[in-house]
């Protein structure tokens, strides 16, 4: 006699359900408490388990369907054998929630091997993480705090990687340093703040920000005295289940994880140089301003670069392929944002790609023509940054030699619980699929960690902020307008500018707005994007309400201090239900 399986009582006053993926199908072996179906609310996300050993007998409803708490989803021959062959591995507990952002997510299920006769028996550590930046030295940190014995391999002098010596902090010195001298020079006189002459002293700048970045990398050496990690200095290698070496010397450990992290990108033909035609690492140690800088690429990395040394004097010029800056972002946001970079001086050369990039006595000369193809034309520079994204760094570690699956663009091929198709090793952060943020290599780090531990690690890749420091700033997190328009989802809008916020017009940076994207049947926010003051910060709270799968209502009736610019938060919420109050 099959069993029914029901939609669970879901908490107080939820009544319906969405029912997600199906994580067995009719004819699958099914143990008790193994999850069944994902089930969505506008509150919360829940698997539903079986409630026996047994065979699925069939799926009641469809992925998609929405159903009262109650209802049959599907029934189950209990004690019955099932197939175990076509059983789909199931997910962490509270893995990423299936949607068209978590497609970049890692998600693909690598078939996994056996181990490998030669694995060692005895190790000398429990974890080794191969790579110390945001991913690797908090995994490392996590692991060591379960009470994993953990040795962590990081071929640069300091700890920290990318992140830490070339990347989120030393850019973000420059940006504040620039941003301060800028306004020193434009903004001051409006507060009657008069200073005759403002003066860059580039050096000390510069001193500021290896000041910064130094503290930062010795912070984590200190962490992991801390935390008893041992730093293995040098090269690290794949070698396979179990076994790795560090600048050839053997080193053994249960677990492996691949923290190594991502390379600038460059183009075919272009000669990087560090002087002249530099990445993001040589446009971070520029010692005197250029006067004409060309971006290629209008990316986070380039607009955030190109505001540094457009504040401090260089006329730059943004060459980008796609006719709109920053793909990815809401359009209305994107389109904001570039009026404003135009009326900081930027000039934007969009539908536009670089073809050549030639040396000369005096600087480069770049080829420049319309991306579908035309009349090229010549731009002169005395500094050209290429900033036209990263890749997996995946080559030379052995990967390839050990079996492990990398996918067309070199990215370690990971299941949802972060393992590679080597038993024992695993991948998280810039090395594998996703969005290329220091927090989402942190937070894989830390879900790996506990679940070599046996906890339930998860990430949540609904609601991965992100920002772009620039000025102002712009941050979103969940979904576009452009994303549930392809999803089909019905969704409903409240804006608010910071020209109607008092805070912002007390501190003169009344630029931009909050938008609140909605569900138009549950009020569940869905996506916020801000581009405005602080949107940096203010992006925390949006990002809150994703993960506790709260409405727009919710938002609204949440007490903001005033006057602070999280009130525009609150007002574009209240606006998804058409009464912001104060415009
Ligand atoms: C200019 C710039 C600005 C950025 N700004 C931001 C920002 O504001 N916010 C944000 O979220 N992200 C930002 N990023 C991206 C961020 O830096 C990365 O997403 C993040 O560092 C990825 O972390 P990770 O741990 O995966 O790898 P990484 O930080 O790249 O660290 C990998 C480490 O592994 C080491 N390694 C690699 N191979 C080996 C090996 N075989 N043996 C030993 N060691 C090895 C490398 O030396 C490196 O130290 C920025 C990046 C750049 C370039």
């Amino acid at each position: 006699m099959p069993i029914e399986i029901k939609v669970p009582s879901l908490g107080e006053s939820v009544t319906t359900a969405t029912v997600g993926k199906w994580l067995k199908q009719p004819g699958d072996a099914v143990k008790a408490d193994e999850p069944i179906v994902e089930l969505e609310t506008d509150k919360v996300s829940v698997e539903v388990p079986a409630p026996a050993d047994g065979r699925l007998e069939s799926h009641a409803v469809a992925e998609g369907d929405e159903v009262d708490v109650g209802a049959v989803l599907a029934t189950l021959e209990k004690g019955a054998a099932g197939n175990a062959a076509s059983a789909k591995p199931a997910p962490a507990k509270s893995a990423a929630k299936s949607d068209a952002k978590s497609a970049e997510a890692p998600k693909q299920a690598p078939k996994a091997a056996a181990p490998a006769a030669d694995a060692p028996t005895q190790t000398d550590y429990d974890v080794i993480v191969i790579g110390a930046g945001p991913g690797g030295y908090v995994g490392a940190i996590r692991a060591a705090q379960l009470g994993f014995k953990v040795a962590c391999v990081e071929k640069r002098a300091t700890l920290g990687g990318t992140c830490l010596n070339v990347g989120c902090i030393p850019s973000k010195a420059l940006l504040q340093s620039s941003e301060n001298f800028h306004a020193a020079g434009h903004d001051f006189a409006a507060h009657g703040v008069v200073i005759d002459s403002v003066k860059l002293d580039l050096a000390k700048m510069q001193a500021r920000k290896a000041d910064i970045v130094g503290a930062n990398v010795k912070g984590v050496e200190y962490l992991f005295k801390k935390n008893g990690i041992t730093w293995l200095k040098g090269h690290g290698k794949v070698e396979g289940t179990g076994r790795i070496t560090v600048d050839g010397k053997p080193v053994t450990a249960k677990h492996i994880i691949v923290a190594s992290g991502s390379d600038s990108a460059n183009l075919p033909g272009i000669e990087i140089d560090e002087k002249v035609i530099v990445t993001s690492t040589g446009a971070l140690e520029l010692s005197s301003v250029p006067k004409r800088l060309v971006v290629i690429g209008g990316g986070v990395i380039g607009l955030e670069l190109g505001s540094v040394w457009s504040r401090l004097g260089a006329d730059v010029t943004v060459v980008e392929f796609l006719d709109r800056l920053v793909p990815g972002t809401d359009n209305e946001v994107a389109t904001q944002f570039q009026k404003l970079l135009v009326k900081q001086g930027f000039k934007m050369k969009l539908g536009h790609k670089v073809t050549k990039a030639e040396k000369t006595k005096s600087g480069v000369v770049l080829t420049v023509e319309p991306s579908a193809g035309g009349q090229a034309e010549t731009l002169e520079a005395d500094v050209v940054l290429v900033a036209v994204g990263r890749t997996a760094a995946s080559k030379n570690m052995g990967l390839e030699e050990a079996g492990i699956e990398l996918d067309k663009r070199g990215r370690i091929v990971v299941d949802a619980h972060y393992a590679t198709n080597v038993p024992g090793i695993y991948a998280i952060g810039d090395v594998i699929a996703g969005p290329m943020l220091a927090h989402k290599a942190e937070e894989e780090g830390v879900a790996l960690a506990e679940l070599l531990a046996g906890q339930a690690g998860h990430v949540n890749y609904d609601a991965i902020p992100g920002v772009i420091y620039t000025w102002p700033e712009v941050a979103s997190v969940g979904f576009t307008e452009e994303q549930l328009k392809e999803k089909g989802t019905e969704y409903k809008i409240g804006k608010f500018p910071f020209m109607a916020n008092g805070r912002a017009r007390a501190l003169g940076m009344t630029d931009g707005f909050v938008k609140v994207l909605a569900c138009k049947k549950t009020d569940r926010v869905l996506g916020v994007h801000i581009i405005g003051p602080c949107a940096g910060e203010l992006i925390a709270e949006a990002t809150m309400a994703i993960e506790f799968g709260a409405s727009a209502e919710d938002i609204g009736r949440v007490c903001h201090a005033h006057p602070t610019l999280s009130e525009a938060v609150k007002e574009a919420a209240l606006g998804a239900d058409g009464r912001s109050l104060n415009i």
